[in-house]
């Protein structure tokens, strides 16, 4: 389904991916840990193309991008590949202006063309997934940030994504609203929806990832499972890490 190789992205001299290689398959849940500043979200960020990076190659599906510098991609290639993603931010990025239900619709309408009536069927039943169907017609400032973060995980869902990307989905909330997002993503993980989740929940990822990378610095330092990455783990920048976050 994924499959990233030799990903470069600089930001002006800094060099923050180093040649990434990555596979996700089909109906898989990779968790990508690492320090902060070891280039998580930017990797995130380059599989729907918020970044534009700089050389390697990216699969999403059908479609394959090969970047090179000074290559400029067509507005028809970057919008057939962001199709395939949902991204679901730190900051949920919801609309103020608009209910939980209207945020659902608003890309299925805008970019789907989808009818309305369509578009709020499909968001009832997402909103009603994420377990807010009492708040559909609540508008953001109304609404607690885990449940924010949960009609943003439905407006992810209803562009009909092949691949749902979290960025840190879970870092702007109090804790005690953490385990709701937590649980309805392991729901989805469990329907064998494909993600690829950045987190500094490590319970997380020892639950609910098929595969756990271990980023540092630029680089996929480890990827294997749970077990093999938090109870085997030999390798002694992994060992690091583990031993700071507990
Ligand atoms: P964290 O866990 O703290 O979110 P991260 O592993 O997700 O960190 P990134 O957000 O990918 O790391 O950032 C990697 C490096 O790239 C950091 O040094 C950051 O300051 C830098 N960086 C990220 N985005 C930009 C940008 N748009 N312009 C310049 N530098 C950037």
């Amino acid at each position: 389904m994924i499959n990233i190789k030799n990903l470069h992205k600089k930001f002006n001299d800094l060099e923050v991916l180093k040649g990434i290689d990555l596979t996700v398959d089909k109906g898989k849940t990779a968790v990508i840990i690492g320090p902060s500043g070891s280039g998580k979200t930017t990797l995130l960020r380059c599989l729907n193309l918020l970044e534009i990076p700089d050389r390697g190659t990216i699969s999403l599906g059908e479609n394959s991008i090969e970047f090179q510098e000074k290559k400029k991609l067509s507005s028809s290639e970057i919008i057939s590949f962001r199709k395939q993603t949902g991204m679901v931010f730190q900051n949920y990025n919801l609309f103020p202006h608009y209910t939980a239900l209207e945020n659902v619709m608003e890309g299925q309408v805008t970019v789907l063309k989808k009818t309305k009536a369509e578009a709020r069927t499909i968001a009832h039943r997402l909103l009603d997934k994420v377990g807010l169907k009492d708040k559909a017609d609540m508008y953001p400032h109304q609404l607690s940030g885990g449940q924010q973060q949960r009609v943003g995980i439905a407006r992810a869902m209803a562009m009909g994504p092949n691949v749902l990307l979290f960025d840190e989905p879970t870092s702007a909330l109090d804790p005690e609203l953490v385990g709701e997002v937590l649980k309805v993503m392991k729901e989805l993980s469990e329907e064998g929806m494909t993600m690829v989740v950045v987190t500094h929940e490590m319970q997380f990822a020892r639950d609910v990832a098929d595969e756990v990378i271990f980023m540092d610095n630029g680089v996929v330092v480890e990827r294997g499972t749970p077990d093999n990455v938090f109870n085997k783990t030999e390798n002694q920048r992994t060992l690091q890490f583990l031993n700071k976050v507990g």
